[in-house]
């Protein structure tokens, strides 16, 4: 089944008998028994709840992975995640990173006894040089976020396989709709589903999708124990959000492809980071493990003033955190998501106060550029 239909229609969710269409919203927290020693499925909304059954179910379905777990935010999944590691193990992850994880993992990771070491995970030979006995797991974004490098996955997979450690990707900007990590040897996806999966900018949530049965059982049993379970309501926005998770990704990467050619040749912006670009290093790359190149576009303007004034300036496009919605968003990242990298590492990685970032969303192109146009004449 194509992922657009599984899109609509969701996993195969024993329909509520009233026939309702929409999944309905289980709103309980406990569910009666019939007898003592039986249960419906269902004993406790922590553990699972028919609303977020349904959604896990698409979400495993549409990564194709064995099982998915929905959590309250993705910042919340990637924390639960970090609880299968132990005292002593060593990690390697993307120099460049969503700043929230880069936080969790110096702070809480490192107070729990994990170490670290950030590089340029698409660089793989410095990747394998950094694996020592301790070394649990990789961590990778691709593209990354917001400098857009992307990691081979396939040829990162047969490192991972080769000394039996695990890979985890944060696939939350391609979507499964462009990209499926576990098909490309990962073990782990994560995703902030409150970007595109959800598409609306209007509720949080994460996702772990997990390629095998062991990594299942023991991350479901953390899920149960700490209880960051995203609530019914929520869950429902996330089904509802992902039915049009197609045709959104569809209509904001032409967006994005029209606003990055317009970009480029614009006086005022030195240089334009979009991986469908053909002149991005890494376009080969991404067609063959992609099926599509995201939305997301990170630029750098001629100085800091315009940069400034077009963040002060823009009027249809939102001055906001964040990504993936139907609203067009700019984000300056040294002020807000990579706020706490600290100030060196951030600038040798090129996020620096002419660096903006751009979540291209589904207003009309024209109205786009007429917005970005005014924003940055000298007037
Ligand atoms: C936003 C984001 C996160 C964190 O997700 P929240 O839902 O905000 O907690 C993690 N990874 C990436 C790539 C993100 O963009």
């Amino acid at each position: 089944m194509d992922i657009s239909t599984v899109c609509i229609h969701g996993s195969n969710f024993p329909y509520d008998p009233t026939g309702s269409v929409s999944v309905p919203i289980y709103q309980t927290a406990t569910f009666a028994h019939p007898a003592v020693g039986s249960s419906t499925g269902y004993d406790y909304s922590r553990v699972q709840n028919p609303t977020r059954e349904h959604l896990e179910k698409t979400v495993a379905e549409l990564e194709k992975g064995i099982d998915a777990m929905a959590f309250s935010s993705g910042m919340a999944a990637i924390t639960t995640m970090m609880e299968i590691f132990q005292i002593g193990d060593h990690m390697i992850a993307s120099n460049d990173l969503y700043g929230g994880s880069v936080r969790l993992f110096q702070t809480i990771s490192k107070k729990n006894g994990i170490t670290f070491d950030f590089t340029d995970t698409s660089d793989l030979a410095t990747v394998e040089s950094l694996i020592r006995p301790a070394t649990k797991a990789i961590f990778v974004e691709t593209p990354s976020n917001p400098m857009m490098q992307v990691t081979d996955l396939e040829r990162l997979s047969t490192i991972t396989r080769k000394y039996g450690i695990l890979l985890i990707v944060d696939n939350t900007f391609l979507t499964p709709y462009f990209q499926n990590p576990l098909c490309l040897g990962a073990d782990i996806v994560v995703h902030s589903a409150t970007k595109y999966l959800s598409g609306h900018n209007d509720t949080l949530a994460g996702f772990l999708v997990l390629g095998s049965q062991e990594l299942s059982d023991k991350i479901r049993a953390i899920y149960k124990t700490t209880g960051a379970c995203l609530a019914p309501f929520d869950s429902w926005l996330i089904i509802r959000g992902l039915k049009t998770l197609a045709v959104r990704m569809d209509r904001q990467q032409e967006n994005a492809r029209k606003l990055a050619d317009w970009l480029r040749n614009h006086p005022k912006i030195k240089k334009v980071y979009y991986t469908g670009l053909p002149t991005h290093p890494d376009y080969e790359i991404t067609l063959k493990q992609s099926r599509g190149f995201g939305a997301m576009i990170s630029f750098e303007v001629d100085c800091e003033k315009t940069a400034i004034r077009l963040l002060e300036r823009v009027k249809l496009i939102l001055y906001a955190e964040s990504l993936g919605g139907g609203e067009t968003l700019i984000t300056y990242p040294m002020l807000q998501t990579h706020a706490d990298v600290p100030k060196k590492k951030r600038e040798e990685l090129g996020i620096n106060e002419r660096f903006l970032r751009l979540s291209v969303g589904l207003e009309h192109i024209d109205d786009l550029i007429e917005d970005l146009e005014q924003a940055l004449n000298d007037e």
